[in-house]
């Protein structure tokens, strides 16, 4: 997948191409990310990229010229690749959007900095409106980073093992049940026996009993959608027995 990101501050995703799993899928050629600098395509004599809001109020406006020029600047692998705009007014972004995304053989992300960016841009090149929750930052730039970290752990040979991202939290419809390792003993706290037990139907059995309990406690909303299989209502029925 080819990612090409409009920034204002390319340097913030020097780090992050260069580190775990985003450094690998780029050395295996599964993504392909360019960092574009909007203020590289600025006209003006100064490369400003940003003014003042018609009309007053506080704080400056991306212009749409630099924006525009770097968009076109693009090259493009695919017909129309969708363009977001990270903007806290989207859409709020979960895994069934990564999962459609992820799709998709090109991806332009553009980050605002400052107020925001002129309406026109919008509605000239923006496809998709994005906000990564309902909080505001100062930049898109972090959102982009978190998209682009998602979207690429669902393509194929990004992870070691194709499985770890099934059983993901949230991908699954459940949140994942608790993970040990060594040492058998932490500070007084033993693993589980049942894990040691070799007897991989009842591990099975028994982290899909904690994914369900934990997701009923901690998230009602994501139980309450989950459909059940028989096996799992069995499972459930069986330790409520148990109590
Ligand atoms: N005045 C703007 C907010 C500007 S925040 C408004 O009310 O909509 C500055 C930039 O940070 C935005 O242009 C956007 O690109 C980014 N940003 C801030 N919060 C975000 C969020 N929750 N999700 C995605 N992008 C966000």
């Amino acid at each position: 997948m080819r990612i090409d990101v409009l920034t204002l501050f390319p340097e913030l995703f020097e780090t992050f191409k260069r580190t775990s799993i985003i450094k690998r899928g780029i050395d295996r050629k599964i993504i392909d990310i360019h960092i574009k600098n909007i203020r590289d395509y600025s006209l003006d004599k100064h490369k400003k990229t940003d003014d003042y809001p018609y009309g007053g109020g506080p704080g400056m406006i991306m212009t749409p010229q630099p924006i525009y020029d770097c968009y076109q600047d693009i090259e493009k692998v695919s017909s129309n690749p969708p363009c977001i705009y990270l903007t806290p007014q989207g859409n709020i972004f979960n895994q069934e959007m990564a999962m459609e995304l992820s799709k998709y053989p090109q991806i332009i992300f553009l980050c605002g900095h400052y107020e925001g960016i002129d309406e026109r841009i919008i509605q000239n090149i923006v496809t998709h409106e994005i906000s990564i929750g309902d909080y505001v930052l100062t930049g898109g730039e972090l959102p982009a980073m978190v998209m682009i970290d998602c979207i690429s752990r669902l393509l194929p040979g990004m992870l070691g093992n194709s499985d770890s991202c099934r059983e993901d939290s949230i991908s699954s419809g459940l949140l994942e049940f608790p993970q040990y390792t060594r040492p058998y003993d932490f500070l007084g706290k033993k693993v589980p026996d049942i894990l040691l037990s070799g007897d991989h139907k009842k591990i099975e059995k028994w982290r899909k009993f904690q994914a369900l309990l934990k997701t009923k406690k901690r998230r009602p909303d994501l139980f309450y959608k989950y459909s059940l299989s028989e096996e799992e209502k069995k499972i459930l029925e069986e330790y409520d027995k148990n109590k």
